[in-house]
């Protein structure tokens, strides 16, 4: 009998961390993700594995986004030494992922603890350092999708392409008991399948037990071609009247989709006078990966790409300026309109964008545009919710410019794409939503059941199932 603990990302989209205990092959994580939102230093402060790490045998890991992989330094920081399963493009992007965010997390705590000490406060040892995530990646062990990998003498692990971002994968885990064998599939993040670059997800037919993300489960999506039309308009509207526009990065994905559609709207002569900026080492970083894994992604938005004689995302759009430096990023103050910014944190959590809110949140004239899922409790949330001021750096800006989301250029299946993949299943599998906030979950559950009669559960944090 094999079980299943929901740690994390249950009625929640953060977090992702389910513990699958298999006898005679070993105990396993599906996903070491961290929590998003609030105080960062804090909040990984507060993280606390319910496990002891160094009883885990191998990390199965859907995809490289940090909600997924972000506490893989902490888990070997405390004692795990298995192998981190995953596909070879997740593997290169961690190395990445993972290098900017401890970087970031140990300058902030840095400075909280100069704080501290101004004040007579003790001092916080970092949870995990620069060597963990160094070991961590040397842990990693990459694959190819479709091809199955050995757990030992009784189960497999098979990656499928998930559509989602670059390397991301639908985990189908095949378990032999007594000559028997149960599978179980984790859907990892499902992508809309209409998205550019992504694959539509893999269907898979059969399973025990599934394990489905709900994060859109109350909502459908824009097409990606509306999408790209209100782009256009919003661009023209914020050009008309002088102003500049802000796009909160999500490094991974949406930065690269963004990259592609400002190239088409580029060749279509959309884009004469302004000026492009991508203000995220971390961004153009992926850009790169995404550039050598190009043969991984969607055939005929490739093809566009050759099509104009560039083969790279970097190249495709030639007005594109890369800033790595904070003297280049600061350059970008002295622009008064006109500019297109795309920098990091994609929920504003950090990054450079605040430096930009900073210098133009306040203008009217100004846009903002969200590009994906902003989770409760970060900056990019309140944005959204129309806050009509907003705190950073300890002081208070008023919020003016206009802020407009492109629903459109998410990474993840909406309801109808959700409970379509699901019914794709016969027969139904144990079905259990995960990686979706309470509401999402019910208005899933709900039309899953209206329209497919499949009776689904939501587990809550902490909970087990036995299959
Ligand atoms: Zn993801
Ligand atoms: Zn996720």
């Amino acid at each position: 009998m094999a079980t299943i603990t929901f740690l994390g990302a249950a009625q929640e989209v953060t977090g992702s961390c389910h513990l699958l205990e298999v006898p005679g092959v070993g105990r396993m994580l599906l996903d070491c993700g961290m929590h998003q939102g609030g105080d960062a230093v804090k909040r990984i402060q507060d993280e606390e594995f319910a496990f002891d790490p160094a009883t885990i045998d191998a990390v199965i890991l859907s995809h490289a986004h940090l909600d997924h992989s972000g506490l893989l330094p902490r888990l070997v920081h405390e004692g795990f030494v298995g192998r981190i399963i995953c596909t070879r493009a997740t593997a290169e992007l961690l190395d990445i992922m993972l290098n900017d965010s401890a970087g970031l997390y140990l300058r902030d705590l840095e400075r909280a603890n100069i704080r501290s000490a101004r004040r007579g406060h003790p001092q916080i040892d970092p949870i995990y350092t620069m060597a963990d995530v160094e070991s961590a990646l040397g842990q990693c062990d990459g694959h190819a999708y479709n091809r199955q990998i050995d757990l030992g003498e009784n189960a497999s692990v098979c990656f499928h392409d998930a559509g989602h971002i670059l390397g991301s994968a639908i985990v189908e885990i095949t378990v032999r008991e007594q000559e028997k064998e149960k599978v179980l599939v984790f859907s990892g993040d499902l992508g809309k399948g209409d998205s550019v670059l992504m694959n539509e997800p893999a269907r898979l037919s059969k399973a025990d037990v599934l394990l489905v993300e709900s994060t859109y489960g109350d909502r459908e999506h824009r097409g990606e071609q509306d999408t790209v039309v209100q782009l256009r308009e919003i661009l023209k509207e914020t050009w008309k009247v002088g102003g500049s526009v802000m796009i909160p990065a999500f490094a991974v994905g949406r930065t690269q989709d963004l990259l592609f559609h400002l190239g088409c709207l580029h060749y279509e002569g959309e884009l004469d006078n302004w000026e492009i900026f991508l203000d995220s080492p971390m961004a153009i970083a992926v850009t790169r990966v995404y550039d050598r894994w190009l043969k991984l992604l969607d055939g005929d938005d490739v093809r566009a790409l050759s099509d104009v004689h560039k083969t790279s995302l970097e190249t495709f759009l030639p007005v594109l300026n890369l800033t790595t430096s904070t003297e280049e990023s600061m350059a970008i103050n002295r622009i008064k309109g006109g500019a297109i910014v795309i920098a990091g944190s994609g929920m504003c959590t950090g990054g450079r964008i605040r430096h930009h809110f900073k210098q133009r949140i306040w203008d009217r004239r100004n846009t903002v545009i969200f590009t994906g899922y902003q989770a409760r409790g970060t900056l990019g949330r309140v944005i959204v919710d129309g806050a009509k001021a907003i705190k950073m750096f300890g002081e208070e800006y008023v919020v003016k410019a206009r802020v407009e989301t492109l629903g459109g250029l998410s990474a993840h299946a909406g309801q109808g794409q959700l409970v379509d993949w699901v019914g794709g299943f016969t027969p139904p599998p144990r079905t259990f939503l995960v990686h979706g906030e309470a509401g999402a979950q019910d208005a899933m559950a709900d039309k899953l059941w209206r329209e497919r009669q499949l009776k689904v559960e939501i587990p809550a944090r902490g909970q087990s199932i036995v299959f």
